[in-house]
């Protein structure tokens, strides 16, 4: 993905929108006192509230898009099993 969009010039405002803090409060990846800060400033401001309810809707999506993990018979073919002793097909007692 091409997450580059662009920024306006910061330090002019004394309060910033959330802009990348938006996405990593989403990922949980903020520390307790940023976390903290951006809460506050999404109960305060409309836009960036609507912007984390999308980036939250967004995130399901991608989770339910994932695939599934390889099964284990999958992974052992994988790490190669004892020659002679069963095959590809062999069927599970
Ligand atoms: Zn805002």
């Amino acid at each position: 993905m091409s997450g580059s969009q662009p920024k306006s010039s910061e330090g002019r405002l004394a309060e910033q929108h959330l802009g990348d803090r938006l996405s990593a409060l989403v990922d949980g990846e903020l520390g307790h006192d940023a976390r903290e800060r951006v809460l506050a400033h999404v109960a305060t401001c409309a836009k960036c509230k609507t912007e984390v309810d999308a980036q939250r809707r967004l995130k399901n999506v991608f989770a339910e898009a994932a695939p599934p993990p390889p099964s284990e018979s999958f992974l052992a073919r994988l790490q190669g099993l004892p020659a002679g002793e069963t095959s590809a097909t062999a069927a599970p007692r």
